[in-house]
């Protein structure tokens, strides 16, 4: 099998990440990335980044196979079977679903009013007999449709890129182009890593913290390389936002691992956007340092040393 994997374990690259080395170059590498963030933010807020519009569906799969072969050439492989892939078909999911419990609330409230009328006074038993299925499904709606939006009240529920192993298939929500084809190529990233054999994320053996980093990685270049192709920043916006915050996060913990006291202007916080996760922060921190001293070759490096045979 692919003898180098055990170098770039969660737990391997957390230890790499560990040193008064590498907090230097995060202090400087954050400090770089806040400006470059703050300055795009400001661009951002006095309206001077175009996103350019949402590609249809069909301009959609060919930008992702301009995407695919950037990405291609970037990490040095070849012949990777293309992914499906997807915009996110938000609608039936929410109609379903508020259907479901608005018929089961409004049925049982529309019943329960019937049988207010019509019931002749008894008793309060008879009464609690007849009317316990309405209320059980007055309800059941009510609590179906909190459930729903208990993560905020939204009539589309929340939508984020994804790609899924199991499916090979790249999913993304209409988002504008300077968003979508950086974040779509992370995604594609994922399925190369499948097609080259990574599967295990999670835990000290397993590798999220080199799929996340290095999927970054890529979609740090397809910012770059957008933003030059187009003379447009925009593309570098959403990439350059998510660096910021993942680097700030593993800033706080490395901070915490030596002991040290974190800078105030560099310590932003510790909540990170969207789904994003800890391999994402400590990945992202890892590959950008090892970019940044090496050059953007290290990540077709990496993904050579993954396809060469064991050395035993
Ligand atoms: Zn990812």
């Amino acid at each position: 099998m692919h003898g180098i994997h055990h170098e770039f374990t969660n737990r391997e690259l957390l230890k790499g990440l560990q040193s008064e080395e590498q907090l230097r170059g995060l202090e400087e590498l954050l400090d770089f990335e806040i400006d470059r963030f703050s300055r795009l933010e400001l661009f951002k807020g006095k309206r001077r980044l175009d996103f350019g519009s949402v590609p249809g569906k069909v301009e959609f799969a060919s930008l992702f196979d301009e995407v695919r072969s950037e990405v291609d050439v970037f990490m040095g492989v070849s012949g990777i079977q293309a992914p499906n892939v997807n915009y996110y078909n938000k609608v039936p999911g929410q109609v379903f679903h508020n259907a479901v419990a608005a018929s089961l609330f409004l049925t049982g409230l529309y019943d329960y009013a019937l049988k207010l009328v019509l019931l002749n006074s008894d008793s309060l038993d008879s009464f609690l007999s007849r009317q316990f299925v309405n209320v059980m499904m007055m309800a059941t709606g009510f609590f179906y449709f909190y459930k729903y939006h208990s993560r905020g009240f939204y009539w589309q529920p929340p939508a984020d890129y994804t790609y899924s192993p199991r499916f090979e298939v790249v999913n993304a929500p209409k988002d504008r182009r300077a968003n979508l084809l950086p974040l779509a190529g992370h995604e594609y990233t994922h399925h190369v890593q499948k097609k080259l054999g990574l599967v295990s994320y999670e835990g000290n053996e397993g590798m999220g913290a080199f799929m996340e980093g290095t999927a970054i990685g890529v979609q740090r270049h397809l910012s770059e390389w957008y933003a030059e192709k187009h003379g447009n920043e925009s593309y570098l916006y959403i990439v350059v936002k998510e660096s910021t915050y993942n680097l700030s996060r593993a800033y706080n913990w490395l901070c915490q691992a030596l002991g040290r006291e974190p800078k105030k202007s560099l310590s932003l916080t510790d909540e990170l956007p969207g789904r994003r996760t800890e391999y994402h922060a400590f990945g992202d921190s890892f590959f950008y340092l090892l970019e940044k001293r090496r050059g953007k070759g290290v990540y077709a490096e990496m993904f050579a040393s993954l396809t060469a045979p064991d050395q035993g």
